[in-house]
This record gives C-alpha cells, sequence and structure tokens, in this order.
C-alpha cells in the first residue's frame, strides 16, 4: 500500500533544482514592459527569477506560457488553443478589467475552454474555487465534531501500460466499490455520512501511468473508529473490485487510510495547487545521464509534463501529454455524494466550464482593445503581462503598454493587414 501523505508529496515536492527558463521569463517579463518575448526562445537565456516580481506574479504569467505549449500539444481543434484569445460570438473587443477590492484583474469578452484537465490557465481557477470548497467542508464537519478520513486508491501498474485502458478498468472497479453491498455497510457502520472523490494522475519513468484516487469521507464520528480495521476491510472490498477489472496489487499498491486531521488538512491545502518546480531544463542537459537516472524515481503531472515539453521539447512526454489529454477528456476532477455539499453548507456545485467563465462582478472596465490591438497582445505572447500591469488599476498603463505591444507586433501600424507572426 502507498503511503497516502507519501503520495502526495512526491507529486508536488519541489526537488532542490535550479529554477528554470519559464520562471525566469515569468518573473522577468512581469517587471519590465519593454522587453516583451516574442517567442519561447527570446524570452530565455536572460536575467535571473525574481526580479520585478513574486512568485505569485511568476505563476501567473507561467501558467499562460504553459497555455500555449498545451495548445501547440494538442493542436488545431483543441479547446484550449481559443482559450482567451478568441473573442466570443458577438462581442466588439476585449475588455481589461480590474477588481479593486481583489487587487487582480482579468479579461472580458473572451471565449474559455474550461479544461481542468490540459488547461492551466483554466485549471488554476476551478482548482482554487475547489479547493477553497474542500477546505470549508473538512473545517465545517470538524467544528460540529464529525471525523474526516482520508483513503488513497491505487493499483499495481507497469511501465507499458496504455492509460486510458488502465484508468478505464481503475474507474470501473471505483464505481463498482462504491455499489458494493460490503462497503455501504462499511460505510455505514462507521457513520460515514457522505464522501468527496478526486481523481489524479502521476506519470513516471519507471512505473508508467499512476491514476489514483483520493475519497475524503465524513464520519458522524460517534464510535470513534479503528482506523488500521476500516482500511483493512476495505482493502479487502477495494483488491475483490479491482481483480475483477483484471487489476492487481501488490506491497505498496491497495488502498491507505489516514485518519490524522493534519494530513486531511494537509491533503485539502494543497489540493490542486500547480507544483512550481521545473523537471528537466537545457541546463540538465549538459549532465544527462546524471539527470536521466534522477528522474528515474521522480513523478510528474501532467503539467510537469508540459513543462518539459515547453523547456527542452521532450518528445516522450509530449505523446504522454498528448495521451493524458485523450484519456482524461470529460473526466470529472471531484465527485462529492449527494446531500454531502448542502451538508456543510456549500451551495449548489457549479461545472467546470461555469466556474472558468465567471467574471468578477465588481470590476472597473481599464481599455476596451479591438481586434487589431488583441491580435497585437497576442501575437507578443503578452495577454498575461497585460494583465499584471492592469492589477495596477492604472488605465493609462494599460493603453501605454498595448500601444508598445501594437507597435512590436505590426511596425509601421495596418495590423489588419499583416496577420500576427
Ligand atoms: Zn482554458
Amino acid at each position: 500500500m502507498v503511503p497516502m501523505s507519501a503520495a502526495s508529496r512526491a507529486t508536488r515536492r519541489a526537488p532542490p533544482r535550479r529554477l528554470g527558463n519559464t520562471t525566469k521569463s515569468a518573473a522577468r517579463a512581469a517587471g519590465d514592459a519593454e522587453s516583451l518575448p516574442s517567442s519561447t526562445h527570446s524570452a530565455r537565456n536572460t536575467t535571473a527569477a525574481g526580479q520585478g516580481g513574486d512568485a505569485a506574479t511568476a505563476g501567473r504569467i507561467a501558467r499562460y506560457e504553459l497555455q500555449e505549449t498545451a495548445a501547440r500539444a494538442l493542436g488545431e481543434g483543441a479547446r484550449v488553443g481559443v482559450c482567451l484569445k478568441c473573442l466570443r460570438p458577438g462581442e466588439a473587443g476585449v475588455k481589461v478589467l480590474y477588481s479593486p477590492a481583489r487587487g487582480s484583474a482579468h479579461y472580458g469578452g473572451l471565449m474559455v475552454c474550461g479544461s481542468v484537465w490540459v488547461c492551466p490557465v483554466c485549471a488554476a481557477k476551478i482548482s482554487e474555487r475547489r479547493r477553497v470548497e474542500l477546505t470549508a467542508a473538512v473545517e465545517a464537519w470538524r467544528a460540529r465534531g464529525g471525523v474526516v478520513l482520508i483513503a488513497a486508491y491505487t493499483f499495481a501498474h507497469g511501465p507499458r501500460d496504455a492509460l486510458s485502458g488502465a484508468l478505464g478498468r481503475f474507474l470501473a472497479a471505483q464505481r463498482a466499490l462504491t455499489s458494493h453491498k460490503g462497503y455501504k455497510r462499511l460505510l455505514s457502520r462507521h457513520g460515514v455520512l457522505g464522501t468527496v472523490k478526486a481523481l489524479e494522475v502521476t506519470w513516471g519513468e519507471a512505473n508508467g501511468w499512476h491514476p489514483h484516487t483520493h475519497t475524503l469521507m465524513f464520519l458522524d464520528g460517534a464510535g470513534g473508529v479503528d482506523v488500521d480495521a476500516f482500511q483493512a476491510e476495505l482493502y479487502g472490498l477495494w483488491a475483490g473490485c479491482a481483480a475483477r477489472q483484471g487489476l492487481m496489487m501488490d506491497s505498496v499498491h491497495g488502498v491507505k487510510v489516514q485518519s490524522t486531521w493534519g494530513a486531511v488538512y494537509d491533503y485539502v491545502q494543497k489540493w490542486g495547487h500547480a507544483p512550481t518546480r521545473r523537471v528537466w531544463d537545457a541546463a540538465d542537459e549538459l549532465t544527462k545521464a546524471h539527470s536521466k537516472r534522477d528522474r528515474l524515481g521522480e513523478r510528474y503531472t501532467p503539467f510537469d509534463l508540459l513543462r518539459s515539453v515547453a523547456d527542452v521539447g521532450d518528445a516522450e512526454h509530449l505523446q504522454l501529454f498528448r495521451e493524458y489529454a485523450v484519456a482524461f477528456k470529460g473526466r470529472r476532477q471531484l465527485v462529492w455524494s449527494a446531500g454531502l455539499r448542502a451538508a456543510v453548507g456549500l451551495v449548489d456545485e457549479q461545472t467546470d466550464a461555469e466556474i472558468a467563465a465567471e467574471e468578477v462582478d465588481e470590476a472597473v472596465t481599464l481599455a476596451v482593445l479591438g481586434r487589431e490591438e488583441w491580435a497585437a497582445v497576442v501575437a507578443c505572447r503578452g495577454r498575461a503581462q497585460l494583465l499584471e500591469v492592469a492589477r495596477s488599476g492604472d488605465a493609462g498603463l494599460v493603453a501605454g503598454l498595448v500601444e508598445s505591444m501594437r507597435e512590436r507586433a505590426f511596425p509601421g501600424g495596418g495590423g489588419e493587414s499583416r496577420p500576427p507572426p
């Protein structure tokens, strides 16, 4: 069985490596309106990280950069390719909006893809909302004397297993478990009144794709709980349901239940946070043998794979990301059991698309960009940078930056007749 906290740390920890190129360019671009990156390549090789931007700024800009990589990886027809780039039908221009209450900025009038799986920008927005809800749910439950357990479900897998087949069998086994009479009896005996299931996946060179779920179980807490006994019974049920789908358990895979408040709280606090580590950069190329050995034991999240593609064009990771995108399309990331949200005081659940498309109510419009201006911003890969400037709330700064991007993208004017590079 895999220790849950170790597994989740493995997917999120930041190894002691140097910061890579996207982070550097992101931090630099945030603080330097004049040095617009016109391509990923030119955005590299410059000043060190941290100048003019904090980690949050760098993270926001890196997400837009990574979104460009996702769009290229998935090619024409992928919705992530139009996300926050193309105007919604009927919109005349792109609004640059500023929220004084939040000190944040965002765009209005653009299409959004709403994909929590392949779009780093939408995923950040959706995951943050869901994380806040998860935190509120476990805190509310605990405040009324309830207990929350966390169960991590896995199965044995190998480096050659295709993701879509394994994922399909894994989710079928999970469905079989939750409708199993023995499972329902186990939950009822322990006063489990609701569950939230989170679907996750990592990939590692040694063992391939690792789809897994974490299920938060909300117990009334009245009778106490013998976690070892609970886990042993759950393990038997899970192993049986998995075996019927052709999935096996081994010494490290099965189900692991944790009951400490620290483990539960740690999980929900970190849930959905994109790791900021670099996995493989140009400097690693110089010591490839060593790094290859190092990364044998590493687990990559899908966005780690994408970063590897962005940094060094790793062809294997590109294929893996494409395989993942197909396998996860349309899957639900979080599943709340009926009635639990209401029981912890949460409103009805919004879909991923609804959260991604939501705009802040009290926002101020700093600028409305026409098609040519917006084309220049997109061509300069300046969407994130423009938002960073808009966070100042200063319409003059926004106009100045847009104008400089327009001159850069379309020197001498005539943007309509000269398509962006
Ligand atoms: Zn998106």
